[in-house]
């Protein structure tokens, strides 16, 4: 039997965050309240609706007045293989919608579908059309991911008329579904975005020229949406308006404003945004909360519809100053709702200390890029309310009386203990440091990750409310602490340290720098200081290289950035910071060195052999530091297995690792570690791998 942990009791709502319930109509539809949860990318396609349903039905229940799909595309001109996205091509696609709308309705939200066409940012890979463009210019096409062969077709007038036509098909099949708001997407490079842009629309026909020539194909896709459904389902027009707003206009304040104003009352709401990923879905490394505030604040101002826009809002204060300062009607959320799917429920029942903010760090945009469904750091059951039947707030409770030892108060030893504690376990969490949190204790010192400091937070938090919890900080456990102490289950979440090992020309960590005026990141942390010129050598590749070279160079030092790969943290291209790392590190005057492999420290200077020709170059530096493998701290746990008759003897019936002491990754894979190993103390379920199968009613090619 599940026992909610979250209760309503004992608390009631901040009376100023009153106006956030209030409700607001939307066409011929109303949204319950002003929570909505806007379209975004969840990497759940046909072949895992009931995953799809899940996921979008919790929002609902955690108090999201509207709950939309990400991106669904209406034809197979619109084929964004390999990604994970959703389609509406034929009427076998509407079962699965229709799981969706109805776990959405069960709780009174509306439902809204983001109908959309790539156009000339979709290569069709599997679809093999030649992509649709206005005027034939690619989009991001030597961007890796994006990067392709096959430049987009120009649309003649037929083509036109024929996405106009396939956009109301989908709309009625999304009806069909159960949808209440239906978009139509002239966003981030798409294609009605393609048209409204005057770089990618060259035409000298009615669609191309003046703005209002420019804005005509979204104006007919808006009224071939209303004429399919519009009685009864509310049109959203969702619109990027950075681009446009940058630029004058001979009778706007900018072509932004032209925009808004030409189709002002045209569509039921208006869903306004930026228009990159990087800049849309800014990661907090970069861009505070509200950050889409100065670009869209004005679209309130012309239309009398409401208004729905994002920024990251996890604050209550903020988002009722979007109220009430006119910004926004409604409160959008993607990443908040991922992070924290009750964060309206929370608020409304008085208990927002309780909600579990999200930190910013893209995670959920890295699961998109990498084919699967959304993963967040925050939040471990996001992605896995279907598959493991994980829910955030609920949790099985426990009838055992075994007692839990945690040593390792890192995100996988804070994470296990509030999960167990949750599900009813006594807990000691044990760490040898004065301040627990491990790792990022640490790292949301550094540069621009202190929103990450939520990660302890909200756990610490939750954990000091319990009386079933025991929280020891400045305890250092060696084995025989643990026999004595005699705990049935002991966790070791101990964490990783960094070593000096390089790197091969096969991509593999190989040998080790040892000499002095070598350093890890865990010299850093325990607060050595070094001496400059230094050299940060990176092919962890994710973010603390790019972080530590900041934090260096920040202290005077002079500092050089070198890595093998083609690009500073490389991998940052999956949470759209990668743009803004090299930025940084340029207005820091750090030097990037690409494409090198460092093979000697001597006499302060360092060898670097270009991977592909061995070329030398030498720099100098006085020292060196290695951010590259990562090891686990797993001795204890090696002592603690290695004589099983003593820990039977004290009473221990397991010992298990978790976090970066069983594999170092990022938080996001330490949190999901120490989650999982909690859950699975009550329930077996998880340990399948539970798989979703598409819903096809129809044979293929039955219906279109
Ligand atoms: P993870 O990311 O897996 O949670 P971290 O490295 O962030 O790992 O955290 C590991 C924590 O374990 C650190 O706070 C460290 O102080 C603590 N720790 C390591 N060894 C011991 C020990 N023997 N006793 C208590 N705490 C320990
Ligand atoms: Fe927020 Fe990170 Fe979770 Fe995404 S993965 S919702 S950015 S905490």
């Amino acid at each position: 039997m599940f026992n909610s942990y979250f209760s309503f009791q004992g608390h009631t709502m901040n009376p100023h965050y009153q106006v956030l319930f209030d409700k607001v109509p939307i066409g011929p539809v109303v949204a319950p309240n002003r929570f909505y949860q806007v379209p975004h990318a969840s990497g759940m396609t046909e072949a895992n609706p009931r995953v799809r349903a899940a996921f979008r039905g919790l929002k609902a229940e955690g108090g999201w007045g509207v709950v939309s799909t990400g991106a669904v595309s209406i034809h197979p001109s619109s084929d964004d293989s390999p990604l994970p996205y959703a389609r509406l091509w034929d009427d076998n696609d509407i079962h699965a919608h229709a799981l969706s709308c109805d776990a959405i309705h069960q709780h009174g939200a509306l439902a809204a579908i983001e109908l959309w066409h790539g156009g000339a940012s979709v290569m069709n890979r599997s679809s093999r059309i030649a992509p649709y463009s206005p005027s034939g210019i690619g989009w991001a096409a030597t961007h890796v991911g994006f990067m392709g062969q096959l430049r987009p077709k120009i649309m003649d007038t037929t083509d036109i008329q024929d996405v106009v036509r396939w956009q109301g098909q989908a709309a009625i099949r999304a009806k069909k579904a159960g949808f209440d708001i239906i978009y139509v997407y002239a966003g981030m490079g798409y294609l009605p975005y393609q048209f409204l842009i005057s770089e990618y629309n060259r035409r000298d026909d009615a669609y191309g020229g003046s703005v209002a020539n420019r804005v005509r194909f979204v104006h007919e896709l808006i009224d071939a949406t209303r004429d399919a459904v519009g009685d009864s389902c509310a049109v959203a027009l969702r619109i990027s308006l950075e681009e446009l707003r940058a630029k004058p206009s001979n009778h706007f304040e900018s072509e932004a404003h032209e925009v808004v104003s030409l189709l002002s009352e045209v569509p039921d709401l208006w869903d306004v945004k930026m228009d990159s990923s990087p800049t849309d879905c800014s990661a907090s490394r970069f861009r505070p909360e509200g950050s889409h505030e100065s670009i869209i604040d004005f679209v309130k101002q012309i239309t009398n519809k409401p208004v729905v826009g994002v920024g990251r809002f996890t604050s209550p204060d903020t988002m009722t100053s979007q109220i009430n300062r006119g910004i926004l009607d409604l409160i959008g959320g993607a990443r908040a709702g991922i992070a924290d799917p009750f964060l309206p429920n929370k608020i409304k029942a008085g208990r927002e200390d309780e909600i579990r903010e999200c930190i910013g760090c893209n995670i959920c945009i890295s699961s998109w890029h990498d084919g699967v469904p959304v993963r967040c750091t925050q939040n471990a059951t996001a992605g896995e309310e279907w598959r493991k039947n994980w829910h955030p707030e609920k949790f099985n409770r426990t009838s055992s009386e075994d007692r839990l030892l945690i040593i390792g108060a890192g995100p996988a030893g804070l994470e296990a203990a509030l999960i167990a504690a949750k599900q009813g376990f006594q807990v000691t969490l044990s760490d040898q440091s004065k301040t627990m949190g491990g790792r990022l204790n640490f790292e949301t010192a550094l540069p621009g990750l202190s929103t990450w400091r939520r990660v302890i937070d909200y756990r610490l938090y939750a954990l000091k409310q319990m009386n079933n919890v025991d929280l020891y900080s400045n305890s250092e456990l060696s084995r025989d602490d643990i026999l004595e102490l005699g705990h049935e289950r002991v966790v070791v979440a101990t964490g990783a340290k960094w070593t000096k090992s390089l790197y091969s020309s096969l991509e593999i960590p190989v040998g080790e720098l040892n000499q002095a005026n070598v350093y890890t990141p865990d010299d850093i942390a325990a607060g050595i200081k070094i001496n400059g010129p230094v050299l940060v050598y990176d092919f962890d590749n994710y973010y603390l290289g790019g972080v530590l070279a900041e934090k260096l160079a920040a202290q005077g030092l002079s500092v050089s950035y070198a890595t093998p790969a083609g690009h500073a943290s490389a991998w940052t291209i999956m949470t759209n910071e990668q743009p803004f790392v090299h930025q940084n590190l340029e207005n820091a005057g750090i030097p990037v060195i690409t494409q090198v492999l460092l093979q000697s420290h001597e006499n302060e200077t360092v060898g670097l052999a270009n991977i592909f020709t061995e070329k030398l170059q030498q720099l100098a530096a006085k020292s060196v530091l290695i951010v590259g493998l990562r090891i686990p701290n797993d001795s204890l746990y090696q002592t603690l297995i290695s004589n099983p008759n003593a820990t039977l003897a004290a009473g221990i019936k397991s010992v298990d690792r978790i976090g970066d002491c069983l594999a170092p990754g990022a938080i996001v894979h330490a949190i999901y570690s120490g989650h999982d190993y909690a859950r699975n103390l009550v329930t077996t379920r998880s340990d399948l791998y539970l798989r979703d199968i598409p819903i096809a009613v129809n044979p293929p090619g039955a219906v279109i």
